[in-house]
């Protein structure tokens, strides 16, 4: 079954595309300004309630570590995973169960209680 996608997509604000700066190497004049298709929403300009909810809970486990001061690669370390793999976590990318145990450490939060 297909998500609905009710939420306005947060990377593009609902337009489904985003202006990226195109380098294409030492020459300056070969570089542009270009409209890419949103990888967030592929071009859709909205988003399901799923994946709302995996930016919000990847989002609020960003802030919370950037609070503790710790880095990218030492939260990846102790979760037993690549730094590559939590960022695409905490952009809304990972998998289901990764979601499940933030959500499961942090049950007072609004975010996670759905309040
Ligand atoms: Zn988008």
């Amino acid at each position: 079954m297909l998500d609905k996608l009710i939420h306005k997509c947060p990377t593009c604000d609902g337009v489904g595309s985003l202006v990226a700066f195109i380098n294409r190497g030492s020459d300056i004049a070969t570089h542009s300004l270009e409209d890419i298709v949103c990888s967030t929403c592929g071009g859709e300009g909205r988003i399901s309630d799923k994946r709302a909810m995996r930016i919000s809970i990847g989002k609020a486990h960003r802030d919370i570590r950037v609070a503790r001061c710790q880095s990218l690669l030492e939260a990846a370390r102790e979760q037993g995973m690549g730094p590559a793999e939590l960022s695409a976590c905490e952009h809304g990318r990972g998998p289901d169960d990764w979601y499940r145990a933030v959500e499961a450490s942090f049950p007072a939060s609004p975010v996670f209680s759905g309040a």
